[in-house]
């Protein structure tokens, strides 16, 4: 992270506000503005599971895990589709094998029915 007023990196940032101006600054830079509140260090998250999920690839007997699982949960499209917050329409037509589920359903349905569905 760098200090968005003098550009040197920083651990740690302080949001401030600066002559009515939001920034993210260093703990120096800081004393200038009123500071409301700490930053700390940011993991970028969301991207490094991006970057993991896009390099799986789904099992080829999905189809066969996915209802076997939905099976012995006694689920109904409807079911799932409540639970994970997917349209029915989608959720039916992986169920019945028309379309291949997106990584992101692949990865609600693996932590929903408990299942594994990447290698
Ligand atoms: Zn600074």
């Amino acid at each position: 992270m760098r200090c968005e007023l003098c550009g040197e990196p920083a651990d740690k940032l302080y949001e401030v506000e600066i002559e009515g101006a939001r920034m993210r600054v260093c703990e120096r830079c800081a004393r200038n503005g009123k500071i409301l509140r700490e930053i700390s260090e940011e993991k970028p998250m969301k991207t490094s599971e991006e970057e993991l999920f896009s390099e799986k690839m789904i099992r080829s007997d999905y189809l066969q895990i996915i209802s076997n699982a939905v099976k012995r949960m006694n689920l109904s499209a409807d079911d799932i589709s409540k639970a994970i917050g997917v349209e029915k329409q989608e959720i039916k037509q992986v169920l019945s094998g028309k379309i291949p589920p997106t990584d992101e359903l692949a990865h609600k349905l693996e932590k929903f029915l408990n299942v594994k569905l990447f290698d």
